[in-house]
């Protein structure tokens, strides 16, 4: 077999010469002026072998990749609580969509959708100052990545404070159902600055290993909680295009409009792909392309 580290270069030089990139998230000022042509791709294997290709190093915004994290603090937290506020299936709907919080009384479909996310966010805060509940998510993070050098870019949370109306509606929403507990702008403040942490593909695929579980690897969760971690990210990490992400890569993996995708290879690899241009459902466009790609050439797939 062709190792993985020929695959990467392979791959860096296909997505290199791409012409269709997809579209660089606009509704974020503060993102709409990314090079759509970078590229960028991180691989660390079960023992630990890291392999990187393109713009591994640039950081980026990793957007709702951070809502991974933040789900894995509330579950440390709350535990099975939590389900009590959101729920676990796919939405079939855009990552911002209103539209079932209505029918759904309040009640989220997954916390990878923003609603989800939001509540999410909200049960960690539980009363704690934002900076408080950020300043554990940051540590969280670099420890899972080993690297201190993680930082939330402000002027991207700002960014999207002044412009996320439909984070705000979606938060009043919320709690008209009484399914937020923290004031919409308090809850959003910390969701806002969670969505802004920067990271390099590297850095993401080092923080990600604690998913993939490796002999020897980090053990940040118990094994129970990393397989339901995992089979949310399969089955919602993609938000309406989640089918088709599954169908393409067939591995578990969370996107953000940033333009970064996590995936995990489980027992074998932990991956992050990087390049801002985004299809029609707001995932990487040669994110979703370059995975594809690996996971054939590598032959992983959870489906056999
Ligand atoms: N911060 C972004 C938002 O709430 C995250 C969305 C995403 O990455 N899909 O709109």
């Amino acid at each position: 077999m062709t190792g993985i580290a020929e695959i990467l270069e392979e791959i860096a030089a296909a997505m290199a010469a791409a012409e269709d990139r997809g579209k660089v998230a606009d509704y974020i000022p503060e993102l709409a002026g990314v090079d759509p042509n970078q590229f960028g791709i991180a691989v660390v294997l079960a023992d630990g072998t890291e392999l990187v290709a393109g713009d591994a190093a640039t950081p980026f915004s990793i957007q709702s990749i951070s809502k991974v994290f933040a789900l894995t603090l509330a579950l440390g937290r709350l535990g099975d609580r939590l389900w009590q506020r959101v729920g676990r299936e796919p939405s079939g709907y855009a990552f911002n969509s209103i539209l079932q919080l209505e029918q759904e009384q309040g009640i989220p479909r997954n916390p990878f959708i923003n609603a989800g996310a939001i509540v999410v966010t909200d049960a960690v805060l539980a009363g704690h100052a934002p900076r408080e509940y950020l300043g554990e998510l940051l540590r969280f993070i670099r420890m899972a990545a080993d690297d201190e050098d993680i930082h939330i870019n402000r002027d991207v949370a700002k960014s999207e404070t002044e412009t996320g109306h439909r984070n705000f509606a979606l938060a009043h929403y919320l709690s008209a159902f009484g399914n937020l507990m923290n004031p919409p702008d308090r809850a959003l403040g910390a969701y806002f600055h969670q969505c802004a942490v920067e990271m390099t593909c590297l850095q993401l695929a080092r923080a990600g290993r604690f998913l993939m579980r490796a002999e020897g690897g980090p053990r940040l969760v118990s094994a129970e909680r990393v397989r339901r971690i995992n089979a949310l990210m399969m089955t919602c990490g993609h938000y309406d295009g989640s089918g088709e992400f599954a169908f393409r890569v067939g591995l578990p993996g969370k996107s953000g409009v940033g333009g970064g995708i996590l995936v995990i290879a489980p027992g074998r690899a932990s991956i992050a792909v990087w390049s801002p241009g985004l299809n029609e459902n707001g995932n990487s466009q040669l994110g979703t392309a370059a995975v594809e790609m690996l996971a054939r050439r590598a032959g992983w797939s959870v489906f056999g």
